[in-house]
């Protein structure tokens, strides 16, 4: 047995004990919470200050699947916990973190991403969304788009235009932004899973508190970079560890009793389907001795560990403080996953991938993955962006020519309304 196999069955020991202890499902999933929250198990990996029990990355994952083999409810999951929690953690004040990455820990508080905007995507920080200064509070102003899960969602991490004197990157601030407000309006956007997990974000004259802002004006930039940091070393360990059991007021889970909220979760993790999926698609289908499926079930074991090491790499970064480009060769690697993990679904179910629903195998779970994992070289950053970033700070690449280098950005914008000698 290696160490890590070792440490693995140690800590899967440990859980069950605590299980065994503490597992009541006739609470409410809102007590559970709190139980497994006060216990260091939502975040294991945070550090023990922060609410968790300091532990390796990968424990989380170890952690989640021991409580479902129990038949315990997950901790919650979410983007508030894969990304607003160690962004406020990073750049907060002690009382914003005490403030907001609490509720994230005990499912309290779901929250949404709001970044890209309808001419503002892979071009992150060409937001125009303002939010203007008035006495202790933001006046905020504009349109997100593709916000996943901003339907359900108490807060958005919202990145927003404070200063239009300023060059690109330098006018923007973050935001931990109330979504339950009369300036917002949510509308769901259908995807081809059939499902509307997308969401155009209406800002109109909604108001965002003095405190909420996170770090100083002008420094949002920085901190977005550390929120896709921890969304692409997130994902980059093969996918959506995070998406289920849903946080949150709005997602009517609190009230549950844990016992019936627990017997819901998904066979499989929605969405996106990982290695011991796959695995155990091919022995339930009896095609796990086929020369074939063995020889891409090997590749996809390949990429998922080297995912996990990647990611492991990024939080010893991250730990020492270098920030580098491992996030984006782990994104690249997670598209590798998600896609070789969905088409060897959809081999071995040959026509029957074609069924969705009811009708489909195990409720549709398959062609549900199959249709979505052309999104995974989209989200967290194109496949073509984090290359772009590879070459230039990895293989010091030239970068590309910016004729709108150090200007306001105000005036980049009129320039464009104005329309450039040789604009179409
Ligand atoms: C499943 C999913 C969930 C998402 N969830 C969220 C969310 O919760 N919150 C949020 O804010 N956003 C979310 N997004 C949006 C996502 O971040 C953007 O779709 C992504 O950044 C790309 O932006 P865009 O769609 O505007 O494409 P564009 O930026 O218009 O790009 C179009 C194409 O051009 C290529 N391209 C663009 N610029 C370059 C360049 N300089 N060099 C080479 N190629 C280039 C891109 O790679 C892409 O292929 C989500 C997307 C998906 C698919």
């Amino acid at each position: 047995m290696t160490e890590t196999d070792a440490s693995t069955a140690s800590l899967r020991a440990e859980v069950r004990d605590w299980l065994e202890d503490s597992w009541d499902p006739e609470l409410s999933v809102d007590e559970w919470w709190r139980l497994v929250a006060e216990a260091g198990w939502t975040a294991p990996h945070f550090s023990v200050e922060q609410g968790g029990r300091g532990l390796e990355r990968r424990a989380e994952a170890v952690v989640r699947s021991t409580f479902a083999s129990f038949g315990a409810l997950r901790p919650p999951g979410g983007l508030g916990l894969l990304m607003a929690a160690p962004t406020v953690l990073t750049h907060g004040t002690t009382e914003q973190i005490d403030r907001l990455v609490s509720p994230i820990l005990t499912g309290q508080a779901a929250w949404c991403q709001l970044f890209s905007e309808p001419g503002a995507g892979s071009d992150l920080a060409g937001v125009t969304t303002r939010a203007e200064r008035d006495g202790d509070r933001w006046i905020v102003n504009g349109q997100k788009v593709w916000s996943s899960m901003a339907m359900g969602s108490d807060r958005g991490m919202l990145v927003a235009r404070t200063d239009l004197g300023l060059p690109k990157h330098e006018g923007l601030s973050w935001f931990a932004f109330d979504m339950d407000q009369p300036g917002v309006t949510v509308r769901p956007l259908r995807e081809m899973t059939g499902q509307a997990v997308f969401n155009e974000v209406f800002l109109d004259d909604a108001v965002c508190q003095a405190a909420d802002l996170i770090g100083s004006p002008g420094d949002g930039w920085r901190i977005t970079q550390t929120t896709l940091f921890f969304e692409r070393t997130g994902i980059g360990a093969g996918g959506a560890h995070s998406a289920f059991p849903g946080p949150g007021t709005a997602g009517g889970m609190l009230g549950l009793r844990a016992g019936d909220a627990a017997k819901w979760e998904p066979p499989v993790s929605k969405l996106t389907l990982g290695y011991d999926d796959v695995v155990r698609l091919a022995r339930a289908h009896g095609c796990n001795t086929d020369p074939h499926v063995r020889q891409d079930l090997a590749r996809l074991y390949t990429f998922s560990r080297t995912g996990s090491w990647n990611a492991l790499r990024g939080k010893a970064e991250a730990e020492r403080g270098t920030g580098g480009t491992v996030a984006n060769v782990g994104k690249i690697s997670q598209t590798r996953i998600v896609k070789t993990a969905a088409h060897l679904a959809a081999d071995i179910l040959g026509a029957d991938a074609m069924l969705s629903g009811a009708d489909g195998v195990d409720g549709g779970v398959y062609s549900e993955a199959v249709v979505f994992s052309p999104a995974s070289s989209i989200y967290g950053g194109t496949d073509e962006i984090q290359r772009n970033i590879i070459s230039e700070r990895v293989l010091g690449m030239p970068r590309e020519p910016n004729p709108d280098k150090g200007k306001p950005y105000g005036e980049v914008l009129r320039g464009r309304a104005a329309g450039r000698p040789g604009d179409a």
